[in-house]
């Protein structure tokens, strides 16, 4: 039989990465924190409707990119191919309405896409998510692309640069969209299939392809913001005011759109490094009709999600430190087996007293047990010998300077505190 695999697609990680993980999580709660975003965790699927109808049946994540299934009870669902249908539906679910406003929520879990797997594109990826529901004020929409900008300055990223767009909204954009087709019809039998289909259907999406025909068709495309509406143009206006205040330093891009009818305004691009365009690691806009369109009240919102998998490939591109990588304070070592039952207490009892440790399973000699109390990263190797047993005391050596030092059994814990108390002091 051959042996399952995980599926195309589909990563583990594992411990080697897993603690960069962990410290991207970690720097992204403090941030949240910081910002006074609170944490959410929502479900992993979803009725498909609310994917459907939350991100438009005419999106390539909705067209070509959900993992939809039913249930046994003839239920269709979705795995959830981003976050922020689901945090809206959750907001007015929960009546977050009557709550202070905006209500500021933040996530983070895997998504699903169906998508052509490549270096930084997997079919499972992580988001972190930002939303900050309930208001239109543009200063809202500067909060939250200062809350990434920090967010990545924390991480290390540099170079940051946002890249901004204003979509309108479904007052002004009807007019952009035609003048966008009329610009476009002459050229419609040299654009890419795709956007052939988003003629009709989705034309500003053609703005975002990254087909090389289909870029140089659009240079000359017109430009989204030349036809906002006075309220549109003047929300843009405050927006880019507030990121001037913030010292962000932004580039106006006309092909950020997302072009259906509840996102609307502030679309927005974090990219770092020297890479610019190819190197997005967040994306985020307003969807002041998203509620509307999942069955809820007008309830204006803006957000933003960055990937995991990018942020941290960004991340050891560019050097940047993930925190401590976690290590074991101690190893314990045993000279003899009939020493095992006291090294399982003595392990137990470091470990109390909040010393990280371990000591083998795997019935080696003592030499091996040194070798893996080295390898383990373990900054004291604690040998129980019977020598030092009957004396009630434990051979500690340092594994770094090579000294060895005698402790009392019952002292010992107390003692290897002290001395990396010190050391982390020092
Ligand atoms: P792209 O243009 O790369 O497909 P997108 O516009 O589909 O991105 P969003 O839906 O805005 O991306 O998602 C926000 C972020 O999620 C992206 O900036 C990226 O970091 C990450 N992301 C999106 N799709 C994937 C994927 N298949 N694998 C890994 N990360 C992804
Ligand atoms: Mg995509």
């Amino acid at each position: 039989m051959v042996a399952i695999k995980a599926p195309r697609g589909v990563r583990d990680i594992l411990p080697d990465e897993s603690w960069k993980w962990a410290y991207v999580l970690e720097v992204a709660s403090e941030v949240a924190d910081l910002f006074g975003y609170r944490e959410v965790h929502l479900p992993i699927f979803e009725d498909t409707a609310l994917f459907a109808r939350g991100i438009g049946d005419t999106t390539d994540v909705v067209e070509k990119e959900m993992y939809t299934f039913t249930d046994r009870s003839g239920r269709s669902l979705t795995l959830r191919p981003e976050a922020t249908a689901s945090m809206v539906r959750c907001y007015l679910e929960h009546g977050m309405q009557r709550e202070k406003q905006p209500a500021k929520l933040w996530c983070s879990g895997p998504m699903f896409r169906y998508e052509r797997p490549q270096k930084g594109r997997y079919r499972q990826f992580w988001q972190l998510d930002f939303e900050a529901i309930g208001v239109q004020d543009p200063m809202v929409d500067v909060e939250i692309v200062a809350l990434s900008l920090e967010l990545f300055r924390r991480l290390g990223l540099s170079n940051l640069e946002v890249m901004v767009n204003s979509v309108g909204c479904p007052r002004c954009r009807p007019t952009y969209r035609e003048e966008l087709k009329a610009y476009l019809a002459p050229h419609l039998d040299e654009l890419c299939d795709s956007c052939r289909a988003r003629f009709d259907r989705n034309p500003l999406r053609i703005l975002d392809c990254k087909e090389e025909g289909c870029i140089e068709i659009t240079q000359g495309a017109p430009d989204v913001v030349e036809h906002l509406c006075e309220e549109c143009r003047s929300h843009f206006d405050q927006f880019l005011n507030g990121l001037e205040a913030i010292g962000a330093s932004y580039r106006l891009n006309k092909r950020l759109v997302r072009g259906l009818d509840y996102y609307t305004k502030t679309a927005f691009e974090v990219t770092s490094g020297k890479l610019g365009a190819q190197n997005a690691v967040c994306g985020g806009g307003r969807y002041d009709h998203l509620a509307e369109a999942i069955g809820g009240s007008f309830t204006p919102g803006v957000g933003f999600a960055a990937g995991i998998e990018r942020v941290i490939l960004s991340m050891e591109e560019e050097g940047a430190s993930f925190g401590e990588r976690p290590s074991i304070d101690a190893f314990v070592v045993t000279a003899e087996a009939s020493a095992r039952p006291k090294a399982v207490s003595f392990l137990h009892e470091l470990r109390r007293n909040g010393l990280r440790c371990d000591m083998d399973y795997a019935g080696k000699g003592m030499r091996s047990q040194l070798k893996a109390a080295s390898s383990s990263g373990a900054r004291f190797a604690c040998i129980l010998g019977s020598e030092e047993l009957s004396r009630g005391a434990v051979a500690v050596k340092d594994l770094s300077s090579g000294k060895q030092q005698e402790f009392p059994l019952e002292k010992a814990a107390e003692r290897i505190k002290a001395v990396l108390k010190e050391q982390a002091g020092g």
